[in-house]
């Protein structure tokens, strides 16, 4: 199929009570993983890039990747720029021919961070483009916590945020982080009721790798949409390519390290597809 945007993907999920999974990608390997199983399980899916993935490759490099594995793929798949922090990287994105970006103001002022979206939300949308925004901040950066950066998101500040700037789902903040955690996190659950009843647009958790099965499952109970796993996959793919190399000093042929790592990715993206629940829902 061709590449979508993420619009309707979330809006459907919304409507049918499970979530989308997001799955950052490094490189082709992690994509065929992606796409690969979300299309034997019949799930949409979103292949996410960060801002620090598109400064190791080029955005039209990822999107090449995404876009020839989704032509072969007969479930809907969507390619989205992660957090990225200013107006000049969604325009390398967008250039590049991606369909949905997150637009990360969370570390500005109120006022500053619906600038910056309504910037965004402007020049996306006539392109069909889906655009994320995120107020509250999720902890954590890529390998550790600092839980001092936590701040919730306020309701009703997420219900003027999404008047004001139009975003098509909103990134909100209730207790997890990126990275690893030292202790399982507390969720606010009845912020996520109270931000789930103001605000109508798809709601979207990040920080997802580490928490258990049954809080992800509340979480998708409760309203949200879309679900960020990265660093679970990083450690995925790794892991298995440590593994190997320790046990077979002579390998140096990639391909054969390398189906190891698409194999162990391809065990989370199933075990995640099934506890969010978007399996089977596109055949
Ligand atoms: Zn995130």
């Amino acid at each position: 199929m061709p590449l979508v945007n993420t619009t309707k993907m979330l809006i459907e999920a919304q409507s049918n009570e499970y979530a989308v999974p997001a799955f950052n990608i490094e490189n082709m390997e992690m994509a065929m993983s992606v796409i690969d199983t979300a299309n034997k399980l019949a799930s949409p899916v979103i292949c996410a890039v960060s801002e620090n993935a598109l400064k190791y490759a080029s955005a039209s490099t990822y999107f090449g990747i995404v876009q020839a594995l989704a032509s072969d793929a007969s479930v809907p798949v969507a390619i989205h720029v992660d957090h990225a922090e200013s107006v000049p990287v969604v325009l390398r994105a967008l250039r590049a021919g991606f369909t949905s970006v997150m637009i990360d103001g969370s570390k500005l002022n109120f006022r500053d961070n619906v600038n910056i979206t309504q910037r965004v939300v402007d020049f996306c949308s006539p392109f069909h483009i889906s655009i994320e925004g995120e107020l509250g901040a999720v902890g954590g950066k890529i390998d550790y916590i600092d839980s001092d950066l936590l701040r919730y998101t306020n309701p009703d500040a997420a219900a003027d945020f999404v008047r004001q700037t139009n975003v098509t789902s909103l990134a909100i903040a209730i207790g997890t982080a990126h990275g690893i955690y030292k202790d399982m996190p507390k969720l606010d659950y009845g912020t996520l009721d109270l931000i789930r009843s103001k605000v109508e647009v798809p709601l979207v958790l990040h920080g997802a790798s580490g928490l258990s099965d049954e809080q992800l499952c509340t979480c998708v109970h409760k309203g949200i949409c879309k679900v960020n796993i990265a660093t679970e996959l990083r450690q995925a793919y790794t892991t298995a390519i440590r593994e190997y190399l320790d046990n077979d000093e002579k390998v140096y042929d990639p391909k054969k390290y390398s189906l190891v790592a698409m194999k162990a990715v391809s065990e989370v993206v199933a075990q995640k597809i099934q506890v969010l629940g978007s399996d089977g829902k596109c055949r």
